[in-house]
């Protein structure tokens, strides 16, 4: 049997129960994390959205019926209680509750995959494979809040100084970070691709807002089995006109610092982010001579793989910047002085990457004839090529992965922990 809201509400939440509501009649409303019969004692407990509230039930000062309803309830089950504050010291917020009325929403008879209250599970797969209800255990939910603090406040900062908020399609024609990690789609009668990252449109959006940022999905159909890579990730995005990459590493080391203030500021757990008082630089060259140094054989123009930071010692978070033009997506600029190397930049955190960012081409000549070496077709980029005949100004952005940078702020070692339901190579659901 189902219970209906009908018209009762909740009167208290969990963090607004105190003493001094001793013999008041309330209503809370959750889910049932315990219950353990005691003789003629019921103690029941649930959990709402700040916290655990303890309902006892006891022969002779609470209905039969009240007591015989908890008794049979199980975890998970929601239910409002409606009944009498009285003073407890050894229940949470100093008060327990004396049922006299109790509503069962949605009655669980199922035997849960874990307990409620279990603070960690072997694999993450039972947890992933009932995320709905792994999703309120509290690890999970500070992560979360955490998570939606530091959102709130990386937004905030984006409105303070005149960026402006776009949202920019995730289907497209053709791929921008180029290669093979692209998901093709159907459209209608035609072939199309979910975005690995929305630059051509951001780049483009500068010649009208100058400066814009995004928060969305971003869709990489790389085959990595790792703990740092989803096939999709929510990237925060931004791009600005007439600034350079120094520029925006000063905005990403801003952002980063604002979200971990939020992160730090999060009452509910005592989350300890990385400092991010002054964030190093090194470039590219400094670092591959200190790997060098240390013994390993990486060659100038191979991606700085994560054993190599690791074998050196880089810690908390660093730039490193001025990588070599090589690999770099078509779109960065090449520097004044050495054309080998690229004006671009990534942020880490140890031995992990949480932004990519560079000054962006605003030439197009410069632009298609990259597009050419790299061996794309040129002619499916036409209507990107056309906006540089318009007045492109000199620009310069970064993505940052959200999940990246959670992990980073909550110490966090698995980057599906960062997001709600993931995505990745061997995982389409829930
Ligand atoms: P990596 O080398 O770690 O695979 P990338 O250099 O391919 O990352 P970029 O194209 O530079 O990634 O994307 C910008 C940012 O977006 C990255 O620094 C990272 O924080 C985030 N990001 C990119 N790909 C993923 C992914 N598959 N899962 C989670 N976050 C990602
Ligand atoms: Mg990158």
């Amino acid at each position: 049997m189902v219970d209906e809201l009908g018209k009762i509400r909740r009167t208290h939440l969990s963090s607004s129960l105190d003493p001094s509501l001793d013999g008041q009649r309330i209503t809370v409303m959750g889910w049932v994390t315990a219950v353990r019969v005691h003789g003629s004692i019921t103690f029941t407990t649930i959990q709402d959205r700040h916290g655990p509230i303890q309902i006892v039930a006891k022969r002779g000062v609470c209905a039969d019926e009240a007591r015989s309803i908890l008794s049979a309830l199980k975890p998970h089950s929601s239910i409002s209680i409606s009944g009498e504050v009285s003073k407890s010291d050894r229940a949470p917020g100093g008060i327990e509750i004396i049922p006299h009325e109790i509503r069962v929403f949605s009655a669980v008879t199922k035997t849960p995959p874990f307990e409620p209250a279990a603070i960690s599970i072997k694999n993450i797969d039972t947890r992933l494979e009932s995320r709905c209800i792994d999703l309120r255990r509290e690890p999970l939910q500070h992560i979360f809040r955490a998570r939606s603090s530091a959102l709130s406040a990386v937004r905030n900062y984006f409105l303070d100084n005149d960026f402006t908020e776009i949202n920019t399609p995730k289907i497209i024609a053709s791929a921008t970070e180029g290669g093979a990690a692209l998901f093709s789609i159907f459209y209608y009668d035609k072939e199309a691709f979910l975005a690995q990252s929305p630059q051509l449109y951001k780049e483009q959006l500068t010649m009208s807002f100058e400066r814009v940022f995004e928060i969305a999905s971003i869709f990489r159909a790389e085959p990595s089995r790792t703990n740092r890579h989803l096939a999709e990730a929510i990237s925060i995005d931004l791009e600005e006109a007439f600034v350079d990459y120094n520029d925006i590493m000063e905005r990403v080391a801003d952002i980063v610092m604002v979200a971990a203030d939020a992160v730090r500021q999060y009452t509910g757990f005592k989350f300890e982010p990385p400092n991010t008082d002054s964030i190093p630089q090194y470039t590219y060259q400094e670092l591959s001579e200190r790997i060098k140094d240390a013994g390993s054989n990486m060659e100038w123009g191979d991606d700085l793989h994560p054993s190599w930071l690791r074998k050196i010692r880089l810690e908390g978070l660093y730039f490193i910047k001025d990588w070599p033009m090589g690999p770099k997506p078509f779109y960065v600029k090449t520097n004044a002085e050495n054309p080998d190397i690229s004006e671009s930049f990534d942020l880490m955190y140890n031995d992990l990457e949480l932004s990519s960012g560079s000054t962006r081409i605003q030439d197009r000549h410069t632009l298609k004839s990259n597009m050419q070496k790299k061996g794309m077709n040129v002619d499916s980029f036409e209507p990107h090529l056309n906006a540089f005949e318009y007045g492109m100004p000199p620009h310069a952005g970064c993505g940052i992965g959200l999940e990246r940078l959670m992990m980073a702020l909550t110490n966090t070692e698995n980057i599906r922990d960062a997001v709600f339901y993931p995505r990745d190579v061997d995982r389409l659901g829930p």
